[in-house]
């Protein structure tokens, strides 16, 4: 048996490009003891995928040039030699961008079953995944928002920014989102329900960001979710009232080794603020409570989120740079399947 898969043909200097990406067909191998093989439904396209492209100091190891692709998938079991698996079991797994995946079940958290009869499959990947538990642990275990307060999220739209939002008005916050572009903002508004979305295209420098920012948070910023870096983040900064938190999530205007730069630094100290990196995956303790939480809000139709779905493995580069690019609206998935 034959499947195809994409490996990252070399590495970019930059901007990465279809180039850099290599669409092959091998040999399908054999399931092992302990191991399952997993036919790929969906595919997730993550932003810290960029990150594992480059040979530079993160806190993942970088993919080595003509090795698979990281990254989430969901899909169903094929083939299983685990005694913890049969055939068509729906799982979650980090299969990369292939269609089949052979996997060591005895890892933790390798290959994890799912209930897909009250949440869709591919949510998984999303707002009862990774990214919906990213926004779950950075607003509640480093923001930590009391009822009141004025939240602020940007990539307001994606993903993760969408869960902060919706998550934070559950707890009689105000939400506030940035995102790009009018049709996002209506979005987030309208059927994400925060308080007020700024379009950042529209206020392209510092003072007219600041303006914007003023208009819809007169009693400044509690709280930050911050994705994005860049202008954006100083001008949030810049609005933080005392003692407020900073839960640093993704920096994805600097992906592509743009400078990061933070020119309102002093009010760090003079403000009191709480900045706090994470990484989700290093908090596996608090999944199960954040998935739980998640799920339930999905099947009732508490939580809502919006995918874009690219078809077949070969149109994962494009979207992928696309997601880099803001070309993606909501969680940005392949469907293999
Ligand atoms: P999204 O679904 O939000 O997609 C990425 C979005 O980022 C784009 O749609 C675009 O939205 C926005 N964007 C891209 N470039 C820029 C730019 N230069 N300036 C402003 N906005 C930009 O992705 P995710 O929700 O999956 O991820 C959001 C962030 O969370 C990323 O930074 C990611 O790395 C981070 N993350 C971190 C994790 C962790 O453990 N720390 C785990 C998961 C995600 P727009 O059109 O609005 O500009």
């Amino acid at each position: 048996m034959k499947h195809q898969r994409i490996v990252l043909a070399s590495r970019p200097q930059a901007e990465a490009g279809t180039e850099h990406f290599r669409l092959e067909t091998v040999e399908t191998p054999a399931v092992p003891e302990g191991h399952v093989r997993v036919q790929v439904h969906y595919l997730s396209l993550d932003p810290y995928m960029r990150m594992r492209m480059n040979d530079a100091k993160n806190y993942a190891a970088p993919v080595a040039v003509g090795e698979v692709m990281v990254g989430g998938t969901v899909g169903v079991v094929a083939e299983s030699k685990h005694e913890g698996f049969v055939v068509g079991d729906s799982v979650v797994c980090m299969g990369g961008w292939q269609e089949q995946a052979v996997l060591d079940a005895r890892q933790p958290g390798m290959v994890r079953k799912v209930d897909a009869s009250r949440v869709p499959l591919p949510a998984f990947l999303g707002a009862v995944g990774m990214p919906g538990v990213t926004a779950w642990v950075g607003l509640n275990h480093i923001i930590e928002p009391k009822a009141g307060e004025t939240i602020v999220v940007d990539a307001a739209s994606g993903a993760v920014g969408s869960m902060v939002g919706q998550l934070a008005k559950a707890k009689g916050c105000r939400a506030i989102g940035i995102a790009g572009g009018a049709d996002k903002c209506a979005y987030v508004r309208e059927e994400l329900g925060f308080d007020a979305c700024i379009d950042y295209k529209q206020h392209r420098d510092f003072a007219s960001l600041a303006a914007a920012l003023d208009a819809v948070a007169p009693r400044g910023v509690d709280g930050l979710f911050e994705n994005v870096g860049g202008v954006i983040m100083d001008v949030v900064l810049s609005r933080m009232n005392a003692f407020g938190r900073v839960a640093l999530c993704g920096l994805i205007s600097g992906y592509e080794g743009e400078p990061l730069v933070i020119h309102n630094a002093r009010l760090l100290l003079t403000q009191r603020l709480k900045l706090q990196g994470f990484i989700v995956s290093e908090h596996m303790q608090l999944w199960p409570a954040a998935l739980k939480e998640l799920g339930m809000g999905v099947a009732t139709g508490q939580l809502k989120y919006r995918e874009t779905v690219a078809q077949g493995l070969a149109a994962a580069p494009e979207a992928f740079l696309g997601l880099l690019k803001g070309r993606n609206f909501g969680k940005q998935l392949v469907k293999l399947v």
